[in-house]
């Protein structure tokens, strides 16, 4: 553990910085003592499908795919997560077929924007999926109609299993893992963004939460329902929500979860300004170590479930 919090003091002085090297990034264990592992080398991981065979090890790509979300993960067991897909039809469509994907066992929307959904029609044309989760929020976009009208056809089909996600559902995805929804809850409410998808992954003494775009009312009623259901709201890894908005990652989410690591996915010169200052400084100020797409690109995080390790490139 001392380790980790030294890893990630140090790191924390040089926030935003791209690390400057294997030995420049973030790593820690969840254990007792120990250095993180080095870990395998990662210089074609992305376009080397043989270099993911990671047995017994928990990887998570958060995406550089402009100002979107989407992240892929493959578990322990082998089992292929993806959680949102990116603006464009073709990038993360492009990465899975890189990395020799022939299924997705779990394919997680968190909301309906065009930013998160992008590319989820070519990955239900194109891949076996196994269950498709989303909020069932409607949105009144092509995107979105079209994802959706493809979703149903496969549901009714028989190829697709189709679920709206709701708080304290549990995804049987790898025996290995805990995996859990914590939002959102019955009304929805008006707002996509809080209405999106929020998922803890837990392995052994690593986890990550996936928080879609909450803003603070989703934020809040995430702080309630993990009580409520009795989770543990802490992780080793946060994706920040809503692209480093000013309107999410507030204090009390924040102390809540007090990740050792934020992942922030964000477009260069997006023209939402995203992330934000105050969202950054809060980050900093916290010790957490930050990595944001535009300047790191695809931020890589893996754990045998208690060490673990944030690889950045290419
Ligand atoms: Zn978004």
């Amino acid at each position: 553990m001392l380790v980790g919090v030294l890893a990630a003091a140090l790191l924390a002085a040089s926030c935003l910085q791209p690390p400057e090297g294997p030995d420049g990034a973030a790593r820690g264990s969840g254990g007792a003592g120990g250095e993180g592992s080095p870990g395998p080398g990662y210089g074609d991981l992305l376009a080397t499908p043989a270099a993911e065979e990671l047995p017994g090890r928990l990887v998570v790509y958060f995406l550089d795919v402009g100002q979107a979300d989407a992240s892929f993960v493959r578990t322990p067991g082998g089992k292929v997560i993806v959680i949102d897909t990116g603006d464009s039809p073709d990038d993360v469509v492009g990465f899975l077929k890189a990395k020799g994907v022939e299924r997705v066992d779990v394919l997680v929307l968190s909301h309906p924007h065009a930013d998160h959904i992008g590319g989820a029609l070519r990955i239900l044309e194109e891949f076996e999926v196994g269950v498709l989760y989303d909020s069932g929020f409607v949105h009144p976009t092509r995107v979105y109609e079209e994802t959706l009208a493809k979703a149903l056809e496969l549901r009714d089909a028989g190829r697709l299993t189709y679920v709206a996600a709701r708080a304290g559902q549990v995804l049987e995805v790898d025996p290995s893992l805990s995996v859990t929804v914590l939002h959102p809850e019955e009304p929805l409410g008006d707002e996509a963004n809080d209405a999106s998808v929020v998922l803890k992954i837990v392995f052994g003494s690593f986890s990550v939460l996936f928080t879609g775009d909450i803003e603070e009312a989703g934020e809040r009623a995430v702080l309630a329902r993990s009580a409520e259901l009795g989770v543990d709201l802490g992780a080793t890894v946060l994706k920040v929500a809503h692209h480093g908005s000013r309107t999410s990652t507030g204090p009390e989410f924040l102390a809540a979860v007090h990740p050792e690591v934020a992942v922030i996915q964000a477009g260069r010169d997006n023209p939402y300004g995203h992330p934000s200052p105050v969202v950054l400084r809060r980050l900093s100020e916290a010790g957490v170590t930050v990595y944001v797409t535009a300047s790191h690109g695809t931020v890589i995080v893996h754990s045998d479930g208690e060490d673990w390790e944030v690889v950045t490139g290419p």
